[in-house]
């Protein structure tokens, strides 16, 4: 097992998300296109596999595949199969495309799959999806496909908005019925869009229901156990304890490393660096990871960096 990186802060790096594509088939309405600040090209399948390979090199253990959308990469199945052994590799999608492709990826290599789905009503779905695109029976079938493909556990991520918050003990069913983990996200309204359902709130409830807590490693993700079903919070904003225990560093669409999901002023371009030249940038960019939101930056100044992290 090789050592794994630790930044200045005495946080460990374990693992690493790669954005394949900007390009999605949905047009979400509160996106933040994982950070990315209008990327011009799209990482190759051997850029792709050598950061991972390096990545796992330096201790890394898991690999999140996303996007965009990933599954509109025609050669995912190709790149995962590439994809070193020892990560656990799972892959975010929306679902839309995921009926035709479980199988095959699955094949690949693929471990596990995020689906997200923000509403179990098709109009509402496809309000919050932008369009005709947002067709709730093709992520439902795209479910099942991946379950009998054993690509789980399944989470089922769902950002908390004011359009879904009354849905959320449906979905807990759902998940439950199913044997899927849900994963409530609070939005991170970079644009201040307003759209925000009340998390905190609904943390509260679980809370006062479940049968037991559980604290994750990462970002001190609480995951509440409640008659059998398995509600996890992930609530980043203005947590300085989830700064505090992050242990991911990301690849943009177009090839550069960077350090925080909301910063955009210190990526590391790989060009078109080997194995080698890419372990170097990945220590480099271990040493440019600071928390964002953290007892050193004023809120001011944390609040406009996330703005341009958004444009
Ligand atoms: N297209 C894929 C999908 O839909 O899962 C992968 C990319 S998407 C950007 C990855 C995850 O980020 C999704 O679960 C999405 O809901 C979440 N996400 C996007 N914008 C967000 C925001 N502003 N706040 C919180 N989560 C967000």
């Amino acid at each position: 097992m090789p050592d794994v990186m630790v930044d200045s802060f005495g946080r460990k790096v374990t693992g690493l998300r790669i954005a394949l594509t900007p390009r999605c088939n949905l047009r979400c309405i509160y996106c933040h296109h994982e950070g990315e600040v209008k990327p011009v090209r799209e990482i190759s399948l051997e850029m792709a596999a050598s950061v991972a390979h390096a990545a796992a090199d330096l201790g890394v253990r898991s690999l999140k595949i996303t996007g965009g959308e990933p599954l509109l990469r025609m050669d995912l199945a190709d790149l995962i199969s590439q994809m070193p052994r020892n990560l656990d590799i799972s892959l975010t999608t929306n679902g839309i495309l995921l009926a035709e492709q479980a199988g095959s990826l699955a094949k690949a290599g693929l471990d596990r799959v995020n689906v997200s789905l923000d509403s179990l009503r098709p109009k509402i779905y496809r309000a919050i999806t932008g369009g005709k695109a947002g067709d709730l029976e093709r992520v439902l079938a795209g479910i099942d496909a991946a379950s009998i493909a054993g690509l789980g556990p399944i989470k089922l991520n769902v950002v908390v908005l004011k359009e879904n918050e009354a849905e959320i003990p449906h979905m807990i069913e759902f998940c439950r019925e199913r044997g899927l983990i849900l994963q409530l996200i609070e939005l991170l309204d970079l644009q201040g869009l307003g759209l925000s359902g009340n998390i905190e709130e609904i943390e509260r409830r679980l809370a006062a229901r479940a049968d037991s807590v559980r604290i994750r490693e990462m970002h001190r993700r609480k995951k509440y156990f409640l008659d059998g079903a398995e509600v996890e919070v992930v609530r980043p904003m203005d947590n300085t304890e989830f700064c505090a225990n992050c242990t991911r560093l990301r690849v943009t669409s177009d090839g550069k490393i960077k350090p925080c999901l909301l910063r955009s002023d210190n990526l590391i371009d790989i060009g078109t660096c080997d194995r080698g030249g890419i372990r170097e940038l990945l220590i480099e960019a271990n040493q440019r990871r600071e928390p964002f939101f953290g007892k050193d930056r004023p809120k001011r100044e944390r609040a406009d960096a996330a703005g341009s992290a958004a444009k």
